[in-house]
């Protein structure tokens, strides 16, 4: 998968070149590309950002750094020249007032061959590029929570780790991606190590049992209870028919 992001501040991106998503880029199977937005910009003080039209508080992004920008993306190249092809790609504006990001949203990104990610910064990018973006690129701005962060460089981080971990290949054992936490609508259920006896507290007397049925069973139940306390609202969004019988006892 290729994945082109483009900041003012790509120094914040580095955390890309760590851990397993670090070793996917050296590995071939990511092809993260971080570029500078400034690069795109033709005047002397490398603006990318004016004041709004029809006043208020705050900068916007100006939109010509992005065209030249995102062009790049498009045709496969970077700001040095390149050539290259593929799909639509997908281009994910970080946005507060955008869909938001979930589980669900990381396993369709997973598929595309190129993301490319417009980290906004001020008050946002200029509306018009979102517009022009969609003649060549499937548009989705993106939120990752209701609340408001100072960038999307952030965000990018957040949405690359849980796409990229989807990837085949970027996590050495997939079974691990099977039991997670929102793989199946509930959160994933309590797990424990060594020792087994720690500071008076020891590990759920099930799990030393050797009974896989029970263990499972266990756990299913702990996922459950930790899910209507935590998160009610997913229990509300279950489908019925996901539960057995034990489910609707538990
Ligand atoms: N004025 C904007 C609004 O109220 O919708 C907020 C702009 S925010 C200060 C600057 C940038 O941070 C946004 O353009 C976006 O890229 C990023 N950002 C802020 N909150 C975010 C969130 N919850 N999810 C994703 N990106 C966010």
């Amino acid at each position: 998968m290729r994945i082109d992001v483009f900041s003012i501040f790509p120094e914040y991106l580095a955390a890309l070149d760590l851990s397993l998503i670090g070793k996917a880029r050296q590995d071939g199977i990511l092809d993260v590309r971080v570029q500078d937005l400034r690069a795109f910009t033709t005047d002397r003080h490398r603006t990318v950002d004016d004041t709004p039209y029809g006043g208020g508080a705050g900068m916007v992004m100006k939109p010509e750094p992005w065209a030249e920008a995102l062009s790049t993306a498009l045709s496969g190249g970077t700001a040095e020249g390149e050539s290259g092809a593929g799909e639509r790609p997908t281009l994910i504006v970080p946005s507060p007032a955008g869909e938001v990001f979930a589980q669900a949203t990381a396993y369709e990104l997973a598929e595309k061959q190129q993301l490319v990610f417009a980290c906004g910064r001020y008050e946002g990018i200029d509306e018009r590029v979102l517009e022009w973006a969609g003649e060549n690129f499937d548009v989705r701005p993106m939120s990752l929570g209701d609340y408001v962060l100072n960038g999307g460089e952030v965000a990018v981080l957040a949405m690359v780790e849980a796409i990229g971990r989807l990837v085949p290949g970027v996590v050495g054992n997939p079974e691990s991606l099977v039991e997670e936490s929102h793989s199946d609508g509930l959160l994933e259920y309590p797990v424990y190590t060594k020792p087994s006896l720690w500071r008076d507290r020891p590990i759920p007397e099930v799990l030393l049992s050797g009974n896989h049925a029970k263990i499972a069973r266990f756990r299913r139940d702990e996922q459950l209870r930790r899910t209507a306390e935590r998160r009610p609202d997913l229990i509300a969004k279950l489908n019925p028919s996901t539960l057995d019988k034990a489910d609707r006892a538990a």
